[in-house]
């Protein structure tokens, strides 16, 4: 649950310095805000926290993602290279800009392979997303050099990495432009939320409009005489979600070590008890953000039982293969382009000229890793008692297998 687990009095009263001037909008109001601006304050600190020039708060992880994908450009037309494991939001995103998403085969670290992207492009890819799914790094470095050479824009998903980074940079950096959720399960929570971070200036500014009707934001003019390029949308953060941001950005890296050190003695257990035990690739072994342990058998059957095993001694774990909402194969509703428009937008728009198929078959290497392997949420804080029933549950699972 990450940040979730530690909300007290530092948000509190964060949250009180927005109350106390009942200005709740992150925009105007300079009079009466009496210099309170607790979200334009939470994206400089963040960016800061990230190595990076431009940040920009808003609604949720997946507006982030919609937000960014208008900002570079993406829509009718083009279509955008998405990993087959990933939150639903990653693909609805692609689709909400009117563009396709193209799904992508994952290797170990159980991101997008790289050597998949000159494999499944088409002349009218525009831009690949890597996800950095469960904390950890996607083979990033080698990706945006695929990705630039064959002029594809690079956007990371990394709404679960928050905090995470490959060889001591940032998760969410290395792309042209990067991407955060601090939904309420998220390592960093603001109740709903998320982030656009980018180093171009072009891509911030039109993120910046974008997300709030095209509005230019020039300080000299108030808010009804402000200038406009382009149309948008209203993504807005607003000041409760921006105070919520500061407080929990001081205790990230807090968090994260904690995680790490609950991970490790886990790890240690899982290692001592099951003999030909695999752990998740990490092409940086240091660097995760430590929220999920994902550990391997070497058969689907085996992981299946011993899944089994632990549930029934009280410790849930996901096999990803069989989970509903972040492997493509099983999203019944995007296989049958039941977008909520009847036209089937953008699925049957006459822009897109190629073939979209979303078949098991062409995932090979996703369909045997998620199907042997089991992941486990990590806490921030584990009693004695807590790592006594994991102790237990693994050790008694290994026992019955
Ligand atoms: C949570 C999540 C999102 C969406 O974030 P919300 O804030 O819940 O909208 C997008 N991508 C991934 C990989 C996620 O896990």
């Amino acid at each position: 649950m990450a940040g979730a687990e530690l909300i007290g009095q530092e948000e509190i009263k964060e949250v009180m310095d927005v109350l106390e001037t009942g200005i709740l909008m992150r925009y105007n109001f300079d009079k009466e805000r009496k210099g309170v601006f607790k979200v334009r304050q939470f994206e400089e600190e963040f960016a800061k926290y990230c190595g990076v020039k431009f940040s920009l708060g808003v609604t949720s992880g997946s507006s982030a993602l919609k937000v960014a994908l208008e900002a570079m450009d993406v829509g009718p037309g083009d279509d955008v290279l998405v990993p087959a494991f990933t939150f639903l939001a990653t693909y609805e995103a692609v689709l909400e800009v009117g563009a396709i998403p193209i799904m992508v085969d994952i290797d170990d670290t159980l991101n997008l392979d790289p050597s998949e992207i000159e494999k499944k492009m088409t002349k009218y890819t525009k831009a690949v997303i890597p996800v950095h799914m469960c904390g950890v790094a996607a083979n990033i470095d080698k990706i945006i050099k695929i990705a630039r050479k064959n002029k594809l824009l690079v956007l990371e998903d990394n709404a679960q990495g928050c905090g995470a980074s490959f060889k001591g940079k940032k998760l969410g950096s290395f792309g042209d432009m990067g991407t955060f959720s601090f939904d309420y399960v998220k390592t960093l929570t603001t109740g709903e939320g998320g982030m656009v971070i980018t180093n171009k200036k072009d891509l911030y500014l039109r993120s910046e409009w974008y997300h709030d009707h095209g509005h230019d934001h020039n300080p000299k003019v108030g808010r009804g005489l402000e200038g406009r390029t382009i149309l948008g949308f209203n993504y807005r953060m607003n000041e409760l979600q921006g105070a919520l941001g500061l407080a929990q950005l001081r205790k990230l890296d807090y968090l994260i070590g904690e995680q790490k050190k609950n991970k490790k003695m886990i790890m240690d257990l899982i290692a001592a008890a099951i003999p030909d035990v695999g752990f998740r690739a990490k092409r940086d072994p240091e660097d995760d953000s430590a929220t999920f342990l994902a550990f391997n058998l070497p058969e689907e059957k085996a992981a299946l039982k011993f899944q089994k095993l632990l549930s029934a001694e009280g410790l849930d774990t996901t096999c990803y293969k069989y989970n509903k909402w972040h492997y493509v194969p099983n999203w019944e509703h995007f296989l049958a382009f039941s977008t909520a428009n009847s036209k089937k937008y953008p699925f049957k728009n006459k822009a897109y000229k190629g073939k979209v198929k979303y078949d098991r078959k062409s995932i090979p290497f996703a369909e045997d890793i998620l199907g042997r392997t089991l992941v486990m949420g990590i806490s921030v804080k584990m009693s004695p008692e807590r790592l006594s029933t994991i102790q237990k549950a693994i050790e008694n699972a290994a026992k019955n297998m």
